[in-house]
């Protein structure tokens, strides 16, 4: 397949095969899904948003945890009912759950391909060969694929923030975690191919991108002639950074144990690089760290969060909690609640612990803590959270951020909701704005999930200037020891 950065966006044509698509999960697999249209729109397939006019149907699953799963299991009866009503009907099912129950699935009625997170650009010969009556099945890893030559298709709305893979798979083995056996190895894609498909959106009016990898810290791309030829995340970051000073910049997910001090000097660079990091910690116990295999102490991890506040004064920090680990003591739940009233994490994501089946915890570990206690646990660490996050947004009242407009709120037609640079949800009454604005909204009030102000002024292009003129004086007095 040649180089083909073009339409970007989905090209409806109801004389072609009808393609409908269904994602789940996280980031990484709504930039998947985009990669699927984009194969699929180049062998002449066109998408569809209704179910009932699709000739294709593909889901992209998610096996994070089992309900996941269920969901999808509950989606597939329904695609068989489906096929009652079209028996030409063809379903596919990609993602996460292909490569973890591949002959489950194909056995499955309603199932007539299984496409593993590799093999994406097969789909039209797979489909070809299912429409001669064989079901497919394809999930052979390939530690070379990140799709780097194909033009993800957006189907978002907004038209205004897209995700851009730099990392594929992961080479980190948390022992809870079923990633690395369903998405692979890690491989890191080549930065001129990265610069081009941020460029590509630039040119058709995006106006944030979001560098995703399981874990972007560890991206690392060497040039196969020259060896000393190569590039860092910081140098990443710095790349996607120049191409545009009104450009967002965000990144997800990074990892603890291989943030560099280089990532943040960069974010303190450039002003269009968003203060907020995510930086999931997952437990406050030493004992049950060592045990999910995550390769950093909690002590580490405070000192991590010292160096990003030392070095970014006003970055936002969100983590990611699982509740009731194998062997999670009272102690070690204890000990994850006293550090989260040490970080005060802006945002978070919050879990029970799910038991992954061919996962290292699945293997070696009892799933002994009862439902009812991770539950509990959970609500515990939920509620301290909610009260930590509403303390944050409480001490954004009278402050202005800069705001880019996504779409309108969900409270209110008259309203517009946007993120700040540290990543929170503002949201205020529309004015003379639109989408894709960059408004300074000043915060009057607030809930623990939103920001709630009014736009002050617009902000012409020009004033980032000034804005990267603040930074680089602020530059020039380095953090005083
Ligand atoms: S870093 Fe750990 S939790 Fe994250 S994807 Fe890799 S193995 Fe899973």
């Amino acid at each position: 397949m040649t180089n083909k950065f073009h339409t970007i966006r989905p090209v409806p044509n109801a004389l072609l095969p009808q393609l409908y698509i269904e994602t789940y999960g996280c980031q990484m697999n709504v930039n998947d899904s985009e990669v699927v249209v984009s194969v699929m729109q180049d062998a002449g397939y066109s998408l569809c948003q209704e179910m009932d006019k699709a000739d294709v149907i593909l889901v992209n699953t998610c096996s994070i945890r089992d309900n996941a799963e269920q969901r999808i299991l509950g989606r597939l009866d329904l695609f068989r009912l489906q096929k009652k009503k079209k028996p030409a009907l063809k379903v596919g099912v990609l993602g996460c759950m292909a490569g973890r129950l591949e002959k489950e699935l194909l056995n499955h009625v309603a199932v007539d391909l299984v496409v593993g997170t590799d093999a994406y650009r097969q789909l039209p010969k797979l489909l070809e060969a299912v429409s001669q009556g064989n079901k497919q099945i394809e999930t052979r890893f390939n530690p070379q694929e990140n799709y780097a030559d194909i033009s993800p298709v957006r189907m978002d709305t907004n038209g205004v923030s897209a995700f851009v893979s730099i990392t594929r798979g992961c080479n980190n083995a948390c022992a809870y975690c079923v990633v690395p056996f369903v998405r692979g190895q890690e491989r890191s894609r080549d930065p001129q191919s990265i610069e081009r498909e941020v460029i590509e959106l630039v040119a058709n009016g995006y106006k944030e991108v979001c560098l995703l990898g399981q874990n972007v810290d560890s991206y690392l791309w060497a040039d196969s002639h020259d060896p000393t030829k190569y590039l860092n995340f910081a140098q990443l970051l710095e790349l996607v950074a120049l191409i545009d000073p009104k450009l967002r910049v965000r990144f997800l997910t990074s990892h603890p144990k291989d943030m560099s001090s280089g990532v943040l000097y960069t974010m303190a660079m450039y002003p269009n690089i968003c203060n907020h990091i995510h930086l999931p910690v997952q437990s406050g116990s030493n004992q049950i760290l060592k045990k999910m295999n995550r390769k950093y102490t909690r002590e580490e991890y405070l000192e991590r969060i010292k160096t990003i506040r030392e070095i970014l004064p006003d970055c936002a920090v969100s983590g990611d909690f699982i509740a009731g680990f194998c062997d999670e003591t009272p102690q070690d739940h204890a000990n994850t609640l006293s550090l989260m009233n040490q970080v005060k994490f802006d945002q978070a994501f919050m879990f029970q612990y799910s038991e992954r089946p061919g996962t290292k915890a699945a293997k070696m570990y009892q799933d002994n803590v009862p439902e009812e206690v991770k539950t509990q646990r959970l609500n515990e660490i939920i509620a301290l959270q909610n009260q930590i996050s509403l303390e944050s947004n409480r001490r954004d009242i009278g402050k202005t951020f800069e705001v880019l407009i996504e779409g309108p709120s969900k409270r209110s037609p008259l309203e517009y909701f946007g993120r700040s640079p540290q990543n929170k949800v503002c949201v205020f009454p529309k004015e003379n704005s639109k989408v894709g604005d960059y408004v300074q909204v000043t915060i009057h009030n607030c809930s623990s999930a939103t920001l709630i102000g009014a736009i002050t002024e617009d902000l012409p292009a020009a004033g980032l200037g000034s804005r990267i003129r603040s930074h680089i004086s602020k530059l020039a007095h380095p953090i005083q020891p």
